[in-house]
């Protein structure tokens, strides 16, 4: 029962008591003075007299039902002894004494106060409520709240075709699709359905959509929890989550479990500390438990996603847990023109829009991107009063969704123009005359996001690997922007500090993680571990030598000096190109890829890069 209902509940429970109430106390009879009472008497034009304690119930001649109250211990005799009624008539009165203890008697007693306190309980639980609002669900504690959809939900229906790219994990769970579709052709065999399957992708690739999906396809029901939702202030409330969930599923099998980011309660125990680390150590046992409880033929799979496989607790990957890992692989070009084929389709596109180009022109973008890209767009559309959405405004989003919106009114003065103007024109040379890297797409002095400008290099393929040289151009091409402000300006802004930090945190990786410095060899320096409660890498365990670390930061120092002084060379080389590019940055804001190479008067170093 969820809380608002709860509270709706309790409301109406006191409304209802409020109804008894009044129905108790209310007495619809008229009622009638003494004085006139008495007259009537002696009129002789009372048929009947019945006693409740204080209160005379009397039925007049034409059969009218009075009230009389009397004073009370005044018994009815005296009553009318003292008015001066006749004996002899007094006596002729059929008069009924009700003894008062009937139930009647004692609900009038007793409920109304009873009543009156159960409705301040009421009401106070409800104000209780709406004050404690969603946060804290003391009262609900150990129930999951796991949303299921039901596999006749047609809204929600979400299935293969939903999904594009990840061919290897669809054709992965088609199986897992068979098992929950037809379980008896595989127990018939001796074969043991796997109980866990684990979505591994960086986030973004769809392994919340494809969890979905599958039970989508096999028309099941489908419980989707995310692993941040087990762990709540309160410990033991995940264990018994965990349990509730498990119990609801056994009930509907065959069915899925879905817990999203699974790393939030199954990374690695024994590493941390604090108390909520006790009670995420107990959530994922209770997992572990649950999962090696139930048969394996019962129908119900487990299937997890996260994208940090690396930090996840070894027991959860044991077998007869999730044995079954499936990696979604970000999207390639082809990938990528399918997604944005399904995200288009409900959005009506103008002729010109070209989705093949845009494929090209979104390397590295995730599913998630993708989508993204094509609601931005149909927003600007919207937002420009068109019927369609244009080949414009995709292009616009794409730089949208990659820096994040343009700060047209970040107004910069005359300087600060001119330099981000020879900064940006600083990465752009650099990459233009070095030879083995991306070309150079766009170079711009309008702000987007926190960059003052911004210079957009794109691969022409996809690509998983690169090479020791690519990444010494890299660094070359990140200090390219402070070597330009150095040279032109003789002085640095902050503006070059975030590419610092990045050229830095590259040089680092090249000698500790990937072996590519000559003197430290083939070799990794330290464990990376994560440290739960803040939920990044603070923490890197040395397993090297004093001596080493500081090898590792000479290594690193080389690899920076050497880039700047490749960077430095050629801005002083090519110093007019480098004035070219920067004015005319300063008038136009933007140069394009094919305007770029016209600009510079050469041809990029890279032969691959000559534009078509
Ligand atoms: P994850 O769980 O891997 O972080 P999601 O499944 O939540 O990613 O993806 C977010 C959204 O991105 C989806 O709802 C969908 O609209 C889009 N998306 C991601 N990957 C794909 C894909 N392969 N095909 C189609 N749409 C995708
Ligand atoms: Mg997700
Ligand atoms: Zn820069």
């Amino acid at each position: 029962m969820n809380s608002t209902v709860r509270n709706g509940l309790i409301l109406l429970g006191t409304i209802v008591l409020l109804g008894v109430f009044a129905f108790v106390n209310v007495k619809p009879a008229e009622t009638m003075d003494v004085g006139t009472f008495v007259t009537r008497v002696q009129e002789g034009k009372v048929k009947e007299i019945t006693v409740h304690g204080d209160r005379l119930d009397v039925r007049l001649a034409d059969d009218a039902k009075v009230e009389v109250k009397k004073e009370p211990g005044e018994s009815l005799s005296e009553v009318l002894k003292n008015y001066g009624v006749d004996p002899e008539k007094a006596r002729t009165l059929k008069v009924t004494i009700k003894e008062p203890n009937g139930v009647g008697y004692w609900a009038a007693i007793i409920l109304p106060p009873l009543l009156s306190f159960a409705l301040m309980i009421g009401l106070m639980l409800f104000f209780f409520r709406q004050v404690q609002g969603q946060n804290n669900r003391a009262m609900s504690f150990g129930q999951s709240t796991a949303r299921e959809t039901a596999p006749t939900d047609n809204k929600n229906k979400v299935t293969f075709a939903d999904v594009a790219g990840v061919r290897e994990a669809k054709n992965e769970l088609l199986e897992v699709v068979e098992f929950l579709k037809h379980p008896e052709k595989f127990a018939k065999l001796g074969a043991k359905i796997p109980k866990g399957v684990l979505l591994m992708g960086s986030p973004g690739t769809g392994k919340t959509l494809l969890a979905r999906a599958v039970a989508g396809e096999a028309e099941v029901p489908f419980f989707h929890m995310s692993g941040s939702e087990f762990v709540e202030m309160f410990v033991g409330v995940g264990a018994s989550r965990v349990r509730d969930l498990f119990e609801r599923a056994k009930k509907s099998a065959p069915c899925i479990v879905f817990i999203d980011e699974i790393d939030a309660v199954g990374r690695q125990r024994g590493s941390g500390l604090g108390g909520s680390h006790d009670e995420r150590e107990q959530t994922l046992n209770q997992i572990l438990v649950e999962m090696d409880g139930f048969e394996p033929n019962l129908g119900v799979i487990v299937v997890a996603a996260t994208n940090r496989p690396d930090v996840l607790d070894p027991a959860l990957l044991r077998p007869g847990r999730f044995d079954r890992r499936v990696v979604l692989d970000p999207p390639d070009i082809r990938d990528r023109e399918e997604i944005l084929n399904i995200h288009a389709k409900n959005k009506p596109l103008a002729k010109d829009v070209n989705i093949k180009r845009l494929a090209e022109r979104t390397p590295g973008f995730s599913g998630a991107d993708l989508a993204n890209l094509m609601n931005e767009a149909a927003i600007l559309a919207a937002r420009r009063d068109k019927e369609q959405v244009t080949m414009v405004e995709l292009l616009e989003s794409i730089e949208k969704v990659m820096l994040g919106p343009e700060r047209k009114s970040h107004l910069m003065n005359e300087a600060e123009r001119k330099v981000t103007a020879y900064h940006e024109a600083g990465h752009a040379l650099v990459t233009h005359l070095l030879p083995h890297t991306d070309p150079v797409q766009k170079v711009s002095i309008i702000s987007r996001g926190r960059a003052a400008g911004y210079t957009i290099k794109l691969p022409t393929e996809d690509r998983t690997m690169k090479t020791s040289t690519e990444y010494r151009e890299e660094i070359a091409i990140m200090l390219g922007g402070y070597a330009a402000e150095k040279i032109i300006f003789g002085d640095i802004t902050t503006g070059a500090s975030n590419d610092m930090k990045n050229a830095t945190g590259l040089a680092r990786s090249m000698v500790t993680q990937w072996g590519m410095s000559e003197t430290l060899g083939p070799r990794m320096y330290g464990q990376h571990e994560d440290m739960i409660f803040l939920g990044r890498e603070i923490h890197e365990n040395r397993d090297y030598s004093e001596s080493r670390a500081e090898k590792i930061d000479t290594e690193m120092d080389t690899l920076i000096r050497t880039g700047l002084e490749t960077a430095t060379k050629l801005i002083t080389q090519h110093r007019d190109a480098m004035d070219r590019i920067a004015n005319y940055l300063m008038t136009h804001e933007t140069i394009e890829r094919d305007e770029f190479a016209d600009v510079v008067g050469m041809p990029p170093a890279n032969p691959k890069n000559k534009s078509a």
